[in-house]
């Protein structure tokens, strides 16, 4: 199990005097990352702790404060890491190409409202009454006032951690705030929902809801990677919605599970006339190809279960 990280984003709703303040704060700190940028390039030591000795003394002379700088000075060397590790990835195109050259040519440039980070000494935060109190270059606004969907809310007031990014997007203010959700003890199941995944039908479960995912479906046809990389992904979204909740995710083998009958066990490649019937041939028992393979599948969940749970009391 483990802990889930995800980034909440909440809309500020400031005044116009709040606007003009956040503008000019972003500028500042941009302005002066363009100019850490410039010595990280000519200097060619981009890691944070030169970039801080080179720096920081003029960065923070530039209206920022000591916190504010060391933000700034950061958010540069962590760009030209991740450009260093987009070139060695070859995200940028193979060594030599016009593109790669470009990006690696010129010191890296921020724009006047590129996302500024802010840590806990530059942003508090009120949930009761929904507002910020943030630094600025023009001192500190108080009461800021932001909104987010129910869950959003929730979600902060109990798992916000470290650094929120200020972000400036049409004309709207959002902070992109860091979540740290804490894993939760798995519960004693008391049975199995077994879940087939396929290509007529995406996932089929074991209580015979069949989820044909229309738009996914396109998609996934597009190409073959696709189609693979949405299965992967969907299973990566019921382990991460499952460890939320701490429900037991279990992995069974898939093999048999659409030739074996779930009523008595009998396996036999005529069960299954067709792609969407199930009918035994040795008990009658009937049902849909995939609601029948996805009960096989919850059995073996139980089986597995009970098999690393023998396991876990003999450790
Ligand atoms: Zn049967």
């Amino acid at each position: 199990m483990f802990d889930v990280k995800l980034v909440v984003q909440v809309r500020l709703l400031p005044t116009p005097e709040q606007v003009a303040a956040l503008k000019a704060t972003l500028r500042a700190c941009n302005d002066a990352a363009n100019f850490a940028s410039v010595t990280a390039f000519t200097a060619g030591d981009r890691r944070e702790y030169a970039l801080r000795k080179h720096t920081y003394r003029e960065v923070k002379a530039r209206g920022l404060g000591a916190q504010a700088a060391q933000q700034v000075i950061k958010k540069v060397a962590d760009a030209y890491t991740t450009l260093k590790a987009n070139a060695r990835a070859g995200n940028l195109g193979p060594q030599g190409c016009a593109r790669r050259i470009r990006a690696e040519s010129k010191p890296i440039a921020f724009r006047a409202d590129a996302a500024q980070p802010f840590d806990d000494r530059c942003l508090s935060w009120d949930h009761t009454a929904h507002t910020v109190s943030i630094w600025t270059t023009t001192g500190r606004l108080k009461k800021v006032a932001f909104t987010g969907s129910l869950d959003q809310l929730k979600m902060l007031a109990l798992y916000r951690k470290g650094e929120s990014d200020l972000v400036c997007r049409d004309g709207m203010w959002f902070l992109y705030a860091t979540c740290e959700i804490p894993d939760v003890p798995v519960t004693e199941p008391d049975g199995f929902i077994g879940v087939d995944l396929g290509i007529a039908n995406i996932a089929t479960t074991s209580d015979g809801t069949r989820h044909c995912g229309k738009g996914l479906n396109a998609v996934r046809h597009r190409n073959r990677e696709l189609r693979s990389w949405s299965f992967h992904q969907l299973g990566s979204f019921i382990a991460y919605k499952a460890a939320r909740h701490g429900v037991a995710v279990i992995h069974v083998d898939s093999a048999y599970t659409s030739q074996a009958c779930s009523a008595c066990g009998h396996v036999d490649k005529r069960n299954r006339p067709d792609q969407n019937t199930f009918s035994c041939t040795s008990c009658g028992f009937a049902e849909h190809a995939d609601v029948n393979a996805a009960r096989n599948i919850a059995s073996r969940g139980v089986a597995g279960w009970a098999v690393s749970h023998a396991a876990d009391d003999a450790a």
